[in-house]
């Protein structure tokens, strides 16, 4: 039976006596204005809220609203059910928009229902069966209105955050190498700024400022966009707050001895060379996943494997496909880095990364996803299938000759863990039973394929 949510909305309006809907509307209607406060008293009392939300806001604009939510849904539910649908949709999407967390929301719906349900209780006492069957009524369209509201939410963030994801990877495709050339020039123009103002006489009563120069804006800005999650912005921003609280409040004291004024001077340029390494480092780094392809190896960069794996596990369970992940791990890298240095173990890294990609079809993906450990996703496979492929693999490894530099070539093998996908949601499960196969493959004597067991039969 597939109701939709109105006719699910009208059945169970009509599904209550007169009477109840006669009672909780009564009582809606006279406490609305109380109970919209209440609502957003709870909301407001955590933690969370004053990023969203302020008193003012809640005062002007959303008390009212909520007033005549209030109304319409309990007041008024079989007016028109499929517009009280649409109304719920629409307040999640607002929600979405403003990225109000859903769980605030839900608070304030508990904090809504013990409120009504208290009134229900001044207004017919508990031992009246028409007080049972009310609080029921109004659980139950409250809790549809919240579900709504919840799909709607997700509905939309997941939007929002997809159009997030577009717009750094647009942002991603500005040239980073003129970015940086210009962001170092900014910092440099601030700090010859500074020299200047520290030189004039009489001293101005206040430095230009890191945090709102054109540096600052752009690092506030732009940089918490295009560089996310990246290390280097903490180490930024600590340099940038050092230098506005600590180092200029002390330079732009009246009457500083000469010795204190270049000692903090000293310290101004330390913090300004750490900001300098950093700030390349931050560049560095994010060349490096400009194109999502790893810097040295040129495979599919680790941080692009979840969305992968996830899509590839829609699909798998859309259509009914099996795919497998291959962990290989070189087997004693550490003595090509120890015995011909660590060039000749980037050039081996570079040839087994060629090497694999060659192995495997066009269809499938390899990562770098880690040091010298590497993933492909071998789609539209079975564990036979993945297990043919994966030998055929060790072996290419087994049989070519790597070369590290002026003519010398050296053998190498790997080891591989080979996990097929076995309908688990979570993406990290299949991975983790693909690390588990290859340290087997390693303990069981290396140079050798590992398929992960099927943990149903195991069990
Ligand atoms: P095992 O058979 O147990 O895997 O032995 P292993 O020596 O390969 O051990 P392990 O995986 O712990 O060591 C990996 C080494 O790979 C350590 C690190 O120095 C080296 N490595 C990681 N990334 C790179 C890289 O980008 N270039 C080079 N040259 N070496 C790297
Ligand atoms: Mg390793
Ligand atoms: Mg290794």
């Amino acid at each position: 039976m597939n109701e939709l949510p109105e006719q699910e909305w009208a059945r169970t309006v009509q599904a209550a006596p007169q009477a109840c809907r006669d009672l909780v509307a009564g009582v809606a209607q006279a406490h609305c204005a109380q109970l919209a406060k209440l609502f957003y008293d709870s909301m407001l009392a955590h933690p969370h809220a004053a990023r969203f939300l302020n008193h003012d806001l809640v005062h002007q604009r959303l008390q009212a609203s909520m007033e005549r939510w209030i109304c319409e849904v309990l007041a008024r539910p079989m007016t028109d059910p499929a517009a009280i649908v649409a109304l719920q949709r629409h307040v999640g999407e607002v929600h979405a928009r403003i990225q109000l967390p859903i769980h605030l929301v839900a608070r304030g719906a508990r904090t809504l229902k013990q409120a009504l349900f208290e009134r229900l209780d001044a207004a017919c006492g508990h031992d009246d069966p028409l007080h049972r069957q009310a609080v029921a009524y109004v659980s139950e369209l409250l809790d549809m209105a919240l579900e709504l509201m919840t799909e709607a939410f997700l509905r939309n963030s997941q939007r929002g955050a997809r159009n997030d994801e577009a717009y750094r990877l647009f942002s991603l495709g500005q040239n980073m190498s003129v970015e940086r050339e210009r962001q170092r020039s900014v910092l440099l123009e601030w700090g010859q700024e500074l020299m200047f103002s520290l030189h004039r006489v009489p001293r101005p009563g206040s430095l230009p400022r890191l945090g709102t120069s054109e540096f600052g804006l752009w690092f506030h800005h732009k940089a918490a966009t295009l560089f996310e999650g990246a290390p280097e912005m903490e180490q930024i921003r600590d340099c940038i707050e050092r230098i506005d609280a600590t180092v200029l409040p002390r330079l732009a004291q009246p009457g500083l001895l000469p010795d204190e004024g270049t000692s903090l001077v000293l310290s101004l340029q330390q913090e300004l060379d750490n900001l300098k390494f950093f700030l390349a480092g931050l560049f560095e780094h994010q060349l490096e996943v400009e194109n999502g392809r790893d810097a040295l190896t040129r495979l599919l960069n680790r941080r692009f494997l979840p969305s992968v794996l996830n899509r590839e596990i829609a699909l798998s369970n859309q259509q009914g496909k099996r795919f497998a992940l291959l962990l290989l791990d070189i087997d004693h890298f550490k003595r090509v880095n120890d015995e011909h240095g660590h060039d000749a173990g980037d050039l081996v890294l570079q040839q087994a990364a060629a090497l694999l990609l060659n192995g495997v079809r066009n269809g499938d993906f390899v990562f770098r996803y880690g040091g010298e450990e590497m993933l492909v996703m071998l789609v539209e496979v079975d564990a036979q299938a993945s297990l043919r492929i994966a030998e055929n693999l060790r072996q290419r490894f087994a049989d070519n000759e790597f070369l590290i530099g002026q003519g010398r070539r050296i053998g190498l093998t790997v080891s591989i863990g080979v996990a097929v996908y076995d309908q688990h949601p979570d993406p990290q499960y299949l991975i983790r039973r693909a690390d588990q196969a290859m340290y087997m493959a390693k303990n069981s004597g290396r140079n050798r394929v590992w398929l992960a067991g099927d943990p149903l039969a195991d069990g």
